[in-house]
């Protein structure tokens, strides 16, 4: 298994490179936008080497009887699914934001999905994921889950759009592979991972055949570009700050990933055409992904709590009764968001040929509330704050000579605590609610919007038998039938 600097290594030996701030950079590892970023995902591979954590962090590997970690392993109990949880909010509780760590959340739906194609149309697409995952799963490697596609006009099919690139497609095929042409944007960690999955946004209709595509390409494969993100606050990357940037050892990084008639081989395709089989595959991936939010907003709001919770003792308010009941609140929202993941876990299925899923009205909940519940966080840590929190001077203002003794004393809190401690404490609750690391936009659209979560509780909802029982209780209870 790759220790963080590997992880590192690897990334800086690929022919990476990306557009940022109006120039092209090779140096992706090196860069100070994306440096923290990486940072944060050789983070994870060193927490999967230390042994302390082994038991958290390694399985093994039910194709290769190899040991692995349980960022690439294909979930094969309910112990594995809330395992999956847990981890992850593990680490986002050490990093304060994003561990970058979710692309295994595709493999049971995408297992499921090819062995039935396979067995209908006799294609050779299940074999080839194994090979992939198994690939992943001995190199070490992180992928990056590109689903999200340009999409032009939200209410025309992929085939009428005016520009056909709005959502990405083949343009040919050969005996060799495929060409893909077209665009994924918002894409977290994608500049240094090895490896693209690629799977559809949008569960086409006939007639998007060629929008039909799941398939995995190497992050430097000839045809790629990347073109970085602007975040909120990230010029303070380059002011030589260490305070003002809240969270001084991680970031998060996203880009537009540009596919420039980018070759795929065969053996990297897992699907290619079958528009008949694009919903199941892509509500299946909701299922898979979205009770992640349970860990991994848990694990960011662990910080924040904690952070808003040093503040209050730092103005001398521990005690002050309405702060314990809003750090009350905040936890029990937190605590709320993670019971809904545990629960999607817990009510999980075995499916044929891949793996375990969570239950689809839990998973779909999980990150419904997740992304309304996190304003709820913020707007309370905001409040126990105060307007510091909009209001603060940069660090270079407490460095200067001139002024530098007002800031000490005027941004102070209690006397025993020097108003450094104050302002790092604003500035990281800063970053987790609305700055470079915020948690607000990864949970109001990551892993799909709260409105596309909602709709897949409202069809999933529809099979549950306890909904019927529900309704002939309610008619009988009322007295319209016996
Ligand atoms: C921080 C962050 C990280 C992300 N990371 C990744 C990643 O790693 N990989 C990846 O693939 N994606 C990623 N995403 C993208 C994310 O999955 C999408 O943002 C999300 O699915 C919403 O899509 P959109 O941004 O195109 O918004 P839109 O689809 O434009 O949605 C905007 C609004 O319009 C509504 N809407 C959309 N279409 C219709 C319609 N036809 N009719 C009615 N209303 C409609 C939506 O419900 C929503 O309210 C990330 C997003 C964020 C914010």
């Amino acid at each position: 298994m790759k220790t963080g600097q590997e992880y590192k290594d690897s990334i800086r030996s690929m022919n990476l490179e990306i557009y940022i701030d109006g120039d092209k950079t090779k140096n992706i590892v090196d860069h100070p936008k994306i440096k923290p970023a990486i940072e944060a995902v050789a983070k994870t591979y060193d927490m999967a080497n230390d042994p302390e954590l082994a038991e958290q962090f390694i399985t093994t590997s039910h194709f290769t009887g190899e040991p692995i970690t349980r960022f690439q392993h294909v979930p094969q109990s309910i112990d594995d699914l809330m395992r999956k949880v847990n981890i992850t909010r593990y680490c986002n509780r050490q990093l304060g934001m994003c561990s970058f760590r979710c692309i295994q959340n595709a493999f049971v739906p995408i297992l499921y999905i090819t062995a039935k194609m396979d067995k209908k149309n006799g294609t050779n697409y299940h074999h080839n994921f194994i090979e992939w995952i198994k690939y992943v799963q001995q190199n070490d490697l992180l992928g990056c889950p590109a689903i999200t596609d340009p999409k032009g006009d939200r209410t025309i099919a992929a085939h009428e759009q005016p520009d056909l690139d709005m959502y990405l497609r083949v343009i040919s095929k050969n005996k060799e592979g495929i060409i893909l042409r077209g665009a994924k944007l918002h894409q977290t960690g994608a500049v240094f991972s090895h490896e693209k999955l690629v799977i559809p946004c949008h569960t086409h209709r006939p007639g998007d055949e060629d929008y039909a595509v799941i398939c995995a390409v190497p992050s430097d494969a000839k045809g790629i570009i990347h073109v970085s993100v602007r975040h909120p606050q990230d010029d303070r990357y380059g002011e030589n700050v260490e305070i003002d940037l809240g969270n001084i050892k991680y970031g998060v990084h996203e880009c537009i990933v540009i596919f420039d008639d980018v070759f795929v081989p065969w053996e990297r395709v897992f699907m290619c055409g079958e528009v008949e089989y694009l919903a199941a595959v892509i509500n299946m991936f909701g299922m898979a992904h979205r009770p992640t939010t349970g860990g991994c907003k848990t694990g960011w709001a662990d910080v924040l709590i904690a952070a808003t919770e040093l503040f209050a003792e730092n103005q001398g308010l521990a005690t002050a009764s309405h702060v314990r009941d809003k750090i009350t609140d905040m936890i029990a929202i937190t605590e709320t968001m993670y019971s809904c993941g545990i629960a999607a876990s817990a009510r999980g299925i075995e499916m044929p040929d891949s793996g375990y899923i969570s239950d689809p009205v839990l998973a779909n909940n999980t990150k419904y509330y997740a992304s309304k519940a996190v304003y709820d966080l913020i707007r309370l840590a905001e409040d126990i704050t105060g307007g510091i929190l909009a209001c603060c001077p940069s660090e270079k203002e407490m460095n200067n000579p001139e002024i530098a003794h007002f800031m000490a004393r005027f941004l102070k809190g209690v006397d025993t605590t020097p108003a450094e401690d104050r302002i790092r404490l604003v500035r990281l609750i800063e970053n987790i609610s609305w700055g470079l690391g915020s948690i607000l936009h990864s949970a109001t659209h990551g892993g799909g919007s709260g409105q596309a979560c909602k709709m897949s509780i409202a069809e999933f909802s529809k099979m549950e038998k306890m909904r019927q029982q529900a309704r002939d209780s309610a008619l009988r209870l009322c007295g319209i039938i016996k």
